[in-house]
Parts: structure tokens; sequence; C-alpha cells
């Protein structure tokens, strides 16, 4: 079987949806927190297990020898995330999994936010067990799931200097995963994915522009005024600390990098931010 870990949240949704276009249903398993979110895999044939990282007795006889797997990264940042991967991967290697996929960062990532995955990577390495490092780079959705401000405000505001962001949309990860799981020969291989091309804040907010009809702005400030700025609408300090500290990564270009191995796997162009923005602004 093909297993997906976090596949009802955004990113799995889509690699189930890419999935059922390239095997039958019964092949997938779809490993989720509540049935109630999955139903609609579930009657698309979709195999259903229900399990938490943080209950390791729920991965028991979950994997089966020869499954392929995907380990979504978690996102409860305050649970320990190295410890909640860890539990995928014990009961992964006890069942001899053909492959193990895992959702990491961009290698050139020094960001706080790097360290789970950097602590990940370390113990998948250490298990011995056939693996693939998909390091996803930034999502165009990031920030195009985040207009509401932007658009109140007319100005983008960041701590990002200008520096440039090669992201992707999540269903050209998406896509990469599904090519992963579904092709051969992808054994003890690490991918660097990201968008083809980097955009700057400028460009972003000159996008932005061109296609509300408004002016809208980049201003560029300090990491502890944008801190500032996120707790003041309400983002809790340790969220508002992790995202000024991947600006100041995005200055020193660690997320510019255009491998071109994200359009190499899914055979497609990555989706440019200015798709993600017209979809964005429709939606
Ligand atoms: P989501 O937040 O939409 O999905 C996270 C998934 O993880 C959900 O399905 C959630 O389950 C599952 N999950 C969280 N905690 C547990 C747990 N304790 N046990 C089992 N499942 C759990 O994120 P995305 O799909 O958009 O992104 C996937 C991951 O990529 C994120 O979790 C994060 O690690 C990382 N990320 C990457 C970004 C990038 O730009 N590259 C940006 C943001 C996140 P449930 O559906 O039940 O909530």
């Amino acid at each position: 079987s093909i297993v997906v870990t976090g596949a009802t949240g955004n990113l799995g949704r889509f690699v189930i949806e890419g999935l059922l276009e390239k095997v039958p249903a019964d092949q997938i398993t779809a490993v989720v927190r509540s049935e109630e979110k999955a139903a609609g895999f579930a009657a698309r044939g979709v195999k259903i297990a229900v399990a938490d990282y943080n209950a390791p007795e729920t991965f028991d006889g979950l994997f089966s020898a020869g499954d392929k797997v995907l380990l979504i990264s978690g996102n409860e940042f305050d649970k320990g995330r190295v410890g909640q991967h860890k539990v995928v991967l014990e009961a992964a290697k006890a069942a001899g999994v053909a492959l193990f996929a895992y959702t990491s960062a961009p290698g050139t990532l020094t960001a706080a936010l790097a360290d789970d995955h950097k602590g990940t990577e370390a113990a998948i390495l250490e298990s011995g067990v056939p693996y693939v490092l998909l390091r996803n780079g930034w999502y165009n959705e990031n920030y195009t799931e985040q207009l509401a401000p932007v658009l109140e405000h007319n100005a983008v505001v960041a701590a990002a200097g200008d520096g440039r962001v090669a992201s992707a949309a999540r269903a050209d990860y998406a896509a990469a995963a599904v090519a992963v799981l579904t092709g051969e020969g992808h054994e003890n291989t690490t991918y660097e994915l990201s968008g083809d091309t980097a955009w700057s804040f400028a460009e972003y907010a000159a996008e932005l522009s061109k296609q509300t009809g408004k002016e809208i702005v980049y201003n560029a400030v300090p990491a502890e005024a944008l801190v500032g700025i996120l707790t003041g609408a309400g983002l809790p300090e340790m969220f508002a600390q992790i995202l000024a500290g991947v600006d100041a990564s995005i200055e020193k270009g660690e997320l510019a990098v255009t491998s071109g191995d994200l359009s190499r796997l899914t055979g497609r162009p990555t989706t440019p931010i200015a798709d993600s923005i017209a979809a964005a602004l429709k939606g």
C-alpha cells in the first residue's frame, strides 16, 4: 500500500487526490486523526487508518512490509515534532516498509523552524530505512492565503529586505510526492524542491497592484517591528518569532534556491506566484 499521514491537511488532500489519479483507491491508506474529516476519501474507496503522532500505540500494526509511506510533517510546534515523527518512523521501520518519504525543509534554511526537520532527517538516516527527503521550499499559499491585511492596508509587510522566495503551489509539492510514491528508483535520495523562479516582496506587491488595480507597496520592516505587528494582530509570540526568523533567512537568500528538482519530478513548470494570487483573489 501507499500510506500517507496528515492526509486531511492542505498538502495531504492534494497528495491523496494525485494518488487517486494513478493507483486504485484500495491501494491507498490515509492516516488521519479524525475519521469524520476523511469521510470523503473513504467514500471513494481509500482505506482510512486513525492514528495520532502523540499516541505511539495508535501506529502499532498500521504499516505492512513493502508499504511506501509519506510522513507529512506535523504542525504542533509545542509538542516536540521530532519525537512525534520518530513514532511514525519507528513503526515503519518495525514493519519493514519499502520506502519512507518525509516532507522536510530546504537544506539551506537556518531559521529555527528548520530544527525539527533536521532532527527528523537525522533520525531517518540513522534508522536505515530506505528514505526520500522531500525538502519542500515555501508554499505560494503562505502569502496568498494571507491577503486580507495586505488588501486592508495596501501594504505587504515583511522583514525580508530585498530577499527573494522561490515558492511554488502546494499542489506542485504534492505532485512531487505522488511522483516519488508511484515511481521507481527514488530510494535514499534528497530532493531540494522549490519554485522555478524566485520573487522579491517588491515584485510581489507590484503583482498584487497589477491584479487588484490598487497601489500596494512593500513595507520592509526590521524583525522586531514585524514581531510587534504580528503579536498586535493577535498572533502568539512564538509564531511571530518563527515568522520573523523565516524572514531573516529569506533576506539571506536561504529560500531563493532554484534547483529545478520540483519541476523535474513533476514534469511541469511550477505554479507562478501570480497564478496563486489570481486564484486567491477569485476564491
Ligand atoms: P496543515 O496544517 O494543513 O496539515 C498538517 C497535517 O498534519 C494535518 O493533516 C494534521 O491533521 C496533521 N497532524 C498534525 N498533528 C498531528 C498529530 N499529532 N497526529 C497526526 N496527524 C497530525 O499543513 P499543510 O498540509 O499545508 O503542510 C504540511 C506540513 O508542511 C505542515 O504540517 C508543516 O509541517 C509544513 N509546512 C510547510 C510550509 C511550507 O511553506 N513549506 C508552510 C506551512 C507548513 P488534521 O487534519 O487532523 O488537523
